[in-house]
């Protein structure tokens, strides 16, 4: 499962195009840590590709229209 797929679930979307729907047009979007097992997830902003992440200490947090390759 892709980061963005774990994320649309998470947040409890069926599907990419939905979550984008959602928010594509907000100022905030949930966002995930990119480390591989890691499913930090917060609040970021939409073209945020390096969000901080509590979990692994790390600025490795991208929102999820980042990672739907959007912006
Ligand atoms: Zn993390």
């Amino acid at each position: 499962m892709s980061k963005i797929e774990k994320l649309i679930e998470i947040e409890g979307f069926d599907d990419p195009l939905e979550f984008l729907s959602q928010f594509v047009h907000d100022s905030v979007c949930p966002g995930i840590c990119s480390i591989p097992g890691c499913d930090y997830t917060t609040d970021v902003e939409p073209d945020q590709e390096g969000g901080w992440c509590e979990h692994c200490e790390t600025n490795t947090v991208k929102s999820g229209i980042v990672l739907a390759g959007i912006i």
